[in-house]
């Protein structure tokens, strides 16, 4: 069972409305929709947000060919700067940003008592999860679900040795495993040369 769709749109982030351009391949998209890249110390840093920090940044798809456009031609000429960063790099530094987040939104979910074993919000589930209750074949076809890496590494992100499921009744924490998850689903496994 795999909840392929990672329902990231506008509308998930009610704080922000914000049309970016991708470094990539140079279309417009949802600000959410996109990673932001920045440097720091002369590395590029990539996130799922900037955050506080400061100076000229980028945005760019979390896909293959966009960060292998961005780290051969679009990240220099949006920094208007040398910028020596391999694409697999990007993308390793990508899935980091992405794990970062979504531990950081269990934690906080977890902190907020917003984390239940069932009920409804967001579903998140494994992709090795054993077969689905109906009430997360329910979610899963709903499209409130997402898919957030094995057993055990989902476990890790909540303390513990593994698991199939949990429900995140944050919205706001929920908004942000869509996003690490979309990114996720893009990028792990993919190839970027
Ligand atoms: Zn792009």
């Amino acid at each position: 069972m795999t909840p392929r769709q990672a329902p990231v749109r506008a509308a998930d982030d009610p704080s922000d409305g914000s049309v970016r351009t991708c470094v990539g391949c140079g279309r417009r998209d949802a600000a959410p929709a996109l990673l932001s890249l920045w440097m720091s110390a002369g590395v590029v840093v990539c996130g799922l947000s900037r955050g506080r920090a400061t100076g000229r940044g980028a945005h760019v798809h979390p896909r293959p060919r966009c960060l292998e456009d961005a780290a051969r031609r679009g990240l220099a000429r949006s920094m208007r700067r040398e910028v020596r960063v391999r694409p697999e790099e990007l993308r390793r530094r990508a899935l980091e940003a992405a794990r970062t987040c979504a531990a950081d939104a269990l934690a906080r979910a977890a902190g907020g008592g917003a984390l239940e074993k069932s009920g409804s919000g967001l579903h998140v589930v494994a992709s090795d999860a054993g077969p689905p209750s109906p009430e997360v074949a329910r979610a899963i076809g709903a499209g409130r679900a997402v898919c957030l890496g094995t057993r055990e590494e989902l476990g890790s992100l909540l303390g513990v040795d593994a698991a199939d499921w949990v429900v995140v009744t944050s919205g706001a924490q929920a908004t942000r495993l869509c996003r690490a998850a979309a990114v996720t689903t893009a990028l792990a496994g993919s190839e970027v040369t």
